[in-house]
């Protein structure tokens, strides 16, 4: 293997995504005299060391690894699942990069990625309806241009699958702590353990974060039941590659954008707990939607007012069009002016009353006439500033604001 193997998830906003949205890829070659790389290991210490640089691969070689491949998907592929249509493809060499931001930002057919693998001589393995084939074929093409992440998956003893899993919660928010380029380790307000999955899959725990060789220390901070093996992948996690900016107009279903405008309604708390204002820009409205599970990050939401100046970015819900937030930039608020109280007589210091629909305020005692109440700017509590949804809510691609300004060259 030559670098670290690479995780890359998809559009997330793709109805007929499987669970994880992810695809996995490795680049192989001969081992040449360099200083290995470590990216795993097993419980008995043994460490897979990489080569650095490949040499051409020819027909050969491809058939070798198809073998390989094809017997790995035989062995450990749940068919029987009606959401599991693996694919693989091997490449002699990659995809253009396009190909995979058009994975990750739009929907992408079947039949041009099949086109797209034609054109590349590649060795195809299809099963079922095939799609595994668009995530296998961009996550070849993916390359961290901008940005990248790494995540440290500990993988479970094979007769633990499907248990509960046993991690001490204490040991994670020390690795909080301790390992401080990692993030999204643990949800302090909603109590959740984000490192650890829901599904009955392999995975133990994956830890994440932005160096590589950091997040091995990952694996004598966390107490947990023991892991079987270890592995580091380089991802495109928490890197906000799936987003891209967008007007009202323009945004379509199943993309994901960041659009700036203003906020036009004071916002709706439907039955359920969603939070939904409509934001406008020149090209018209659209709505914004704080769901249930974003938890605390509804209550910034319902705090917008017509008028404040905000920068969101979400995924689009279809029908009705509908941008799911997953953070908003707050470039400015108002500051409107209320009625405070009716005005009070320069006379005797009492409040005025009404004098009758738009005529003004009259002491009732000195008949003192005015026309203006008291008069106040609303405080807001609220600041300008980013606000993102809690850890417990994070999609895989979003980059939290822990890593907002972090780009690696
Ligand atoms: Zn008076």
């Amino acid at each position: 293997m030559i670098g670290y193997p690479r995780l890359v998830r998809l559009n997330p906003n793709i109805p007929w995504k499987t669970r994880g949205n992810g695809a996995i890829s490795i680049q192989v070659g001969w081992l040449v005299d360099q200083d290995p790389l470590f990216f795993g290991g097993t419980s008995d210490g043994s460490f897979k060391a990489l080569g650095s640089l490949p040499r051409p691969v020819s027909k050969k070689d491809m058939e070798k690894l198809r073998v390989i491949v094809a017997s790995g998907i035989d062995r450990y592929a749940r068919f029987e699942d009606d959401t599991t249509n693996p694919g693989a493809v091997i490449l002699s060499k990659p995809p253009s990069v396009e190909v995979y931001y058009r994975t990750v930002t739009e929907v992408v057919r079947l039949d041009e990625i099949q086109e797209v693998l034609e054109r590349l001589d590649a060795v195809v393995l299809a099963y079922k309806n095939a799609r595994g084939l668009i995530g296998a074929t961009a996550s070849v093409a993916w390359q961290p241009i901008h940005d990248c992440t790494y995540e440290l998956i500990a993988y479970r003893y094979s007769d633990r699958w499907g248990s509960e899993r046993v991690i001490d919660a204490n040991s994670v928010q020390r690795l909080d702590a301790e390992v401080s380029q990692s993030f999204d380790n643990y949800d302090y307000i909603n109590h959740h353990n984000r490192i650890a999955p829901r599904s009955p899959c392999p995975v133990l725990y994956g830890v994440r974060g932005d160096t590589a060789s950091e997040l091995v220390k990952s694996l004598a901070i966390v107490s947990s039941e023991p892991w079987e093996s270890w592995v580091i992948f380089q991802t495109n996690q928490a890197t906000d590659d799936h987003v891209f900016k967008r007007t009202t107009g323009s945004v379509q279903r199943y993309q994901s954008a960041i659009i700036t405008g203003e906020v036009a309604q004071i916002p709706q708390t439907l039955p359920g707990g969603h939070v939904i204002f409509s934001l406008k820009d020149e090209e018209g409205s659209i709505s914004c939607a704080a769901y249930e599970p974003t938890k605390e990050f509804r209550q910034v939401i319902r705090q917008l007012l017509p008028g404040d100046q905000v920068t969101v970015y979400g995924g689009v819900r279809v029908s009705p069009l509908t941008i799911n937030l997953e953070k908003i930039y707050i470039r400015s608020l108002v500051s409107p002016i209320v009625k405070l109280e009716n005005p009070v007589c320069p006379s005797c210091g009492k409040h005025m009353k009404s004098a009758g629909h738009d005529q003004g305020y009259r002491c009732r005692r000195c008949k003192t006439m005015s026309n203006e109440p008291r008069r106040s700017a609303v405080q807001r509590d609220l600041s300008v500033g980013w606000y993102e949804v809690p850890v417990c809510a994070r999609r895989h691609l979003s980059k939290p604001l822990k890593r907002m300004g972090v780009r690696k060259k």
